[in-house]
């Protein structure tokens, strides 16, 4: 974001609301806003800002997009459905960048809001635009019509998974269709009946002189291509047989699938030759979406983007640096931008004061173009022609460049950038938990969505974010601004302020040894009983009096220090009983200095319909201690009471606020919306070898893995010192190996585990899935007779963790 250009829309959300961020945004220098309200200090808080009001600013956006739209007449190619929208929409742009300037939506950008921000970017130089639509209620698609208005319709597919908002698949396929009310071609799958029945019956109803185009690779006779997949090469036939032959760069059904619709794309578009064809396929990568965080050589963390090397990309690797990192030093390695269709001294102008805006303190610049620019960067920038030079001179650059680092490298494919990842990597090998942050934040909006924006919401990042890695998470819920984070030990608080985490941070078993500790970094105590708070009280006053000797005179009392009340309504763990509040409210009316934040209680059984009474009844005894709290404190704490399964299945209870826990990292406890929340952990390992063991032989120690078939048995690097637990072993296990469940075999040891491959396909160095979409954290739990809660916190700390958004 370059502030002084920039124009911020003020945007309501089911969970964000885009004003808060106005006073943030004009620090950074931001002077553009479009509002829906105006800030009641708008003249004496942002004197030389300018406001714009209207009554909805996604409308505005909306419908300022689709007036850009009308000023162009390219081809637009509008891609929907299920499955598969943004590989599509990437390979395209890959197989059509030799005969057209492209602009396409970066990433996934396919939302309400996404959609008008990727087609602000169309301008006079580009010759095709390929854009992506996405939905999640009804109604949507109609609002995205106008603005991509595609003239080329690609419907993808359509999935299986039932969508909260429609009553009925057939429903869902209508309102995608909606994309394509006005386009002249649509372009789709034969194969998907349903797809295939509602296009004939609503496309041929509303918008007759489209031209259909389906394929199918069930012989179709109503298809205008057929196609047939032999070993690794596809054929496509059209009515008049013609026929081409395209050997496939990759062979598993969604990348056929995948592949299918840009072939009949290219087709459409008249990209005929056959020869031509297989030139730009054989080109194609696989696309990599993933912003990853890794670890690099040097204590440095890379940031592997080097697929892609548009300026909208760079602007979102930018944001997502800028947001993972503490460190000092950001370091950028950028390609030429290929195909940008900006002149090219406006081109890299613009991506300087981009990298200067972030903070980026060193550029190194590959390939002729970027190099013939660098007058435009900061002087300390380094410049090579080639990739190849840049790797030779690494080694004298390694120490001082990038030592401590955050480096994100980004590059055009032809410049082969993963060959830069490769050097810089510290290499992970073995045993990895990979923590997805986008579904993070998809789980964090779930939980927002439900309980409003009244409601405050406190996450649960104790025992190190479930095992998930605290910082990071950490990081990412501060980015979006909740309101409190809550760990089990002031080390654990500690560690995140070093880590530049200043969200107000609750410890929940604070001991005394830790007082000056919990002062010195600004937490705050979770209070439980009598003999605490008192040794809190006394302690911060005799603190505030040492501060009255030696600090200079100052008007201003010290603020109060907040804490936390726990109340025990039932659990009988910690906390206060209810009967003891008027006890601690003599004490704390005697202690100005302290001052109660929040007051709460925990439900025992909050996931359990059997429960239910007794909550009702834990929710009650809490009400009567808190009235006592607050009339006798003459101030309202927060009040907050329930976990991730209350936020679901109690919303009445949801009082000022929510500690959502096992939730955000993908597990719906309750239950009741188990497919609403989305897996953010994968652990897999490795396969270290295979061999071949006879039947009746045994497997691993005390030969309690006796075999009763000739085997091929792989040794997985992990073991219950990793987390994989010991009772997992002798087949109650199983893991994800290429596809297919295999079973473990013997007791797991320390360090190893033994599975049987037999039926798998599987090669020593081999990834394999422990847990993650194939085998679900709730599914090993069931198996250990345990809850997902251990299984998460169990995977042990020399496990490495990966980090990963996109
Ligand atoms: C851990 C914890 C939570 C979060 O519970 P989940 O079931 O993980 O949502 C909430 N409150 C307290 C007091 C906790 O200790």
């Amino acid at each position: 974001m370059v502030p002084e250009q920039s124009v911020f829309f003020a945007i309501r959300g089911a969970h964000h609301d885009g004003h808060h961020y106005i006073g943030d945004l004009y620090a950074q220098g931001v002077r553009q806003f479009v509002v829906e309200q105006r800030p009641t200090d708008a003249d004496t808080q942002f004197v030389d800002a300018e406001f714009i009001q209207v009554p909805n600013t996604l409308t505005y956006l909306q419908e300022a997009a689709a007036a850009h739209r009308a000023r162009f007449s390219v081809p637009v190619i509008g891609i929907t459905g299920s499955n598969g929208k943004t590989i599509v929409k990437e390979w395209l742009t890959q197989l059509l960048t030799p005969t057209y300037t492209i602009v396409r939506s970066p990433k996934s950008y396919n939302s309400q809001v996404g959609v008008p921000l990727s087609v602000r970017q169309l301008n006079e130089q580009h010759t095709l635009a390929i854009f992506e639509a996405g939905m999640s209620k009804p109604h949507e698609m109609a609002a995205l019509e106008p603005i991509i208005r595609p003239t080329i319709g690609l419907f993808t597919n359509i999935g299986t998974a039932h969508d909260e908002g429609f009553k009925t698949r057939k429903q869902k396929i209508a309102e995608k269709l909606r994309l394509f009310v006005r386009a002249d071609t649509l372009l789709y799958s034969l194969d998907y009946t349903d797809v295939a029945d509602e296009i004939d019956i609503l496309i041929r109803a509303v918008n007759p002189r489209c031209r259909l185009i389906g394929w199918s690779a069930q012989h179709n006779p109503a298809a205008t291509y057929l196609t047939h997949v032999q070993g690794d090469v596809l054929q496509l036939t059209d009515r008049v047989d013609n026929r081409w032959t395209v050997p496939l760069p990759f062979t598993d059904a969604a990348s056929v699938e995948n592949l299918t619709h840009c072939l009949v794309t290219l087709l459409t578009l008249g990209v005929t030759d056959n020869a031509e064809i297989n030139r730009r396929v054989a080109r194609l990568r696989p696309v990599s979406m993933r912003l990853e965080l890794k670890e690099g050589i040097n204590n440095s963390v890379l940031i592997d983007d080097s697929y892609n090397n548009d300026v909208a990309g760079l602007r979102l690797a930018l944001d997502f640096q800028k947001q993972q990192s503490n460190r000092d030093h950001k370091t950028v390695i950028l390609s030429d931008v290929l195909q940008s269709g900006q002149d090219e001294a406006d081109l890299y102008a613009f991506i300087a004061r981009l990298l200067a805006e972030q903070g980026v303190t060193q550029l190194i610049g590959i390939g002729p173009v970027i190099g013939r620019n660098r007058a435009l960067f900061a002087p300390n920038s380094l410049f090579y022609p080639t990739t190849d030079a840049f790797l030779a001179d690494l080694p004298n650059r390694l120490a001082r460049e990038l030592r401590e680092s955050v480096v994100l490298v980004k590059g055009a494919r032809s410049f082969s950038f993963e060959r830069i990842v490769d050097r810089l990597q510290r290499k992970v090998h073995g045993t990895v938990l990979r923590i997805d942050l986008d579904a993070l934040t998809h789980n964090l909006n779930y939980y927002r969505e439900k309980i409003g924006q009244q409601t405050k919401i406190m996450v649960m990042v104790k025992a190190f974010a479930y095992g998930s890695g605290s910082a990071e998470v950490a990081r990412l819920l501060q980015f979006h601004q909740v309101d409190w984070l809550a760990v089990a030990y002031t080390d654990e608080g500690v560690f995140l302020r070093e880590q530049g985490i200043t969200l107000p941070i609750m410890v929940m078993n604070p001991t005394a040894e830790t007082f000056q500790t919990l002062l010195d970094y600004g937490l705050e105590p979770e209070i439980y009983s009598m003999r605490l708070l008192q040794a809190w009280g006394d302690f911060v006053a005799r603190v505030g009096q040492g501060d009255e000797t030696t600090r200079s005179p100052s008007p201003e009392p010290p603020a109060p220090c907040p804490l936390h009340l726990k109340i025990d309504t039932g659990m009988h763990r910690l906390g206060f009983l209810a009967d003891q509040m008027a006890d601690v409210v003599t004490y704390l009316k005697a202690q100005p200095a302290l001052r109660v934040a929040t007051v709460f209680s925990h439900l025992v059984g909050a996931d359990e319909a059997q429960f239910n009474s007794f909550s009702q009844q834990q929710f009650e005894t809490f009400g009567r201690a808190v009235a006592v709290l607050e009339a006798g404190l003459g101030y309202r704490p927060v009040r907050h009471l329930l976990n991730s399964a209350g936020i679901v299945r109690f919303p009445d209870y949801r009082l000022d606020m929510v500690r959502l826990g096992i939730g955000l990292y993908g597990v719906e406890s309750s239950q009741l919306e188990r497919e609403r929340v989305r897996p953010v952990g994968t652990l897999t390992t490795t396969i270290s070898q295979i061999k071949t063991v006879p039947k009746g032989e045994s497997v691993g120690y005390s030969r309690r893995g006796v075999l009763d078939h000739e085997a091929r048995i792989a040794t997985l690097a992990i073991g219950y010192a990793d987390g994989y637990d010991r009772r997992l072993g002798n087949g109650v296990g199983e893991v994800w190996v290429n596809g297919q469940l295999c079973p473990t075999v013997g007791n797991v040891c320390m360090d190893m585990t033994m599975i049987d491959v037999t039926n798998a396909t599987a090669d020593e160095g081999d990834e394999v899935e422990v847990f993650g979409p194939h085998v679900t954290v709730s599914e090993l739990a069931r198996r250990l007779k345990t809850i997902p809660y251990e299984v998460m916190t169990n995977v042990s700390e020399r496990v490495k963790r990966v980090f990963y958004a996109g």
